[in-house]
């Protein structure tokens, strides 16, 4: 399960400290200092995208390095550039 990088993203609508902001070209960023681990993003993300650290109690929000896309065997992950030049 991959973030697909929203353009409107759930997630962050549903931050009630603005520790989950949209990002431009698509997805979030995290404030992690802003952040209450209430929860509400991972039950918002249309996709299941939104892990869970348990051991610090906040989400685990995907940053689009693009990372797991060079180790999959398969091409199913591939990281590519939107028009605004931010990768998605
Ligand atoms: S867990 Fe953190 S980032 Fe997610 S909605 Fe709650 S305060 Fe915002
Ligand atoms: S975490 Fe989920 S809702 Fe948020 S931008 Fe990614 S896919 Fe969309
Ligand atoms: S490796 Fe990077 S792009 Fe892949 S899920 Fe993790 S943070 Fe997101």
């Amino acid at each position: 399960m991959v973030c697909r990088a929203c353009d409107d993203p759930p997630c962050a609508k549903v931050c009630p400290t603005g520790a989950l902001n949209p990002r431009e070209g698509g997805g979030v960023r995290l404030d992690i200092t802003r952040c209450t681990g209430c929860g509400n993003c991972r039950d918002a993300c249309i996709m299941g995208c939104v892990f869970w650290d348990d051991e610090i109690n906040k989400p685990m929000i995907c940053i689009h390095c693009g990372y797991c896309a060079k180790y999959c065997p398969h091409g199913v992950l591939r990281l590519e550039t939107s028009k605004e030049g931010d990768y998605v």
